[in-house]
């Protein structure tokens, strides 16, 4: 019996990691482990599916079929648009500048500052203790880390807000205060760039018993205050 002819897929650097074949077409196409291109992983057989659904199915032109024969065109067969698609979409990008330039100039800038880091944990706030109150000051993440995805995608550079909830556990001398990324193109950087979880826990012991916690949250300045009464 004669091998059964076989179609191996390619997929080009332009892939902007938008899942769509890989959800279509999973035993042709999977992410690689950054998550930031589809690999064709292994040929299928010719006949299971139109190449044509295939290479129509990615929004930006990435895949090619490299081995097997490409029919013509079907009439009346469209391409899957960028609008169709599970792209992110952009979000306040006003650079209209390549992505690959705007991710060679970010990455020239260097390093970000452990302070930024250190929003992403709920790690950066000051505490000014009075007789009656513990005054906590947070500071929440403002900016999106850098990430080559983060210009491929087109996401903005200021970070969407946290959800925040504080409350009084135990005992009544410590706080818990949680902050979590609800924004979906955003969290998808999570687990890619650096020290990018998409919430974070702080527990904080108090020496003196509380009576009353009350939060106010600057969006503009992304500055959260907690006021803390003591007993
Ligand atoms: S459909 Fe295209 S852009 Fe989307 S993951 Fe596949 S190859 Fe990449």
């Amino acid at each position: 019996m004669a091998d059964m002819p076989m179609e191996t897929y390619a997929v080009a650097e332009t892939c902007i990691a938008c899942d769509a074949c890989c959800n279509d077409f999973g035993d042709v196409f999977k992410m690689n482990a950054e998550h930031t291109l589809a690999i064709a992983y292994a040929p299928v057989a010719k006949g299971r599916y139109d190449p044509w659904d295939i290479i129509y199915d990615c929004p930006v032109d990435a895949i090619s079929l490299i081995k097997g024969e490409l029919p013509p065109p079907p009439e009346g067969k469209k391409k899957k648009s960028t609008e169709t698609a599970a792209v992110p979409e952009p979000g306040e990008v006003t650079d209209s500048r390549p992505w690959e330039v705007r991710w060679a100039e970010a990455q020239s800038k260097g390093e970000e500052g452990y302070w930024e880091r250190f929003k992403r944990y709920g790690e950066a706030y000051v505490l000014e203790e009075t007789p009656n109150q513990y005054r906590f000051r947070f500071e929440l993440p403002s900016r999106v880390p850098e990430h080559k995805m983060k210009y491929k995608w087109n996401l903005p550079d200021k970070m969407p807000d946290y959800k925040i909830d504080v409350k009084l556990n135990g005992d009544g001398k410590r706080i818990l205060v949680k902050g979590w990324l609800e924004d979906a193109r955003v969290k998808r950087l999570c687990g890619m760039a650096n020290s990018f979880p998409d919430r974070f826990l702080r527990e904080i012991d108090l020496s003196h018993q509380v009576k009353e916690i009350t939060t106010n949250y600057n969006p503009a300045e992304k500055i959260l205050d907690i006021i803390v009464n003591k007993q």
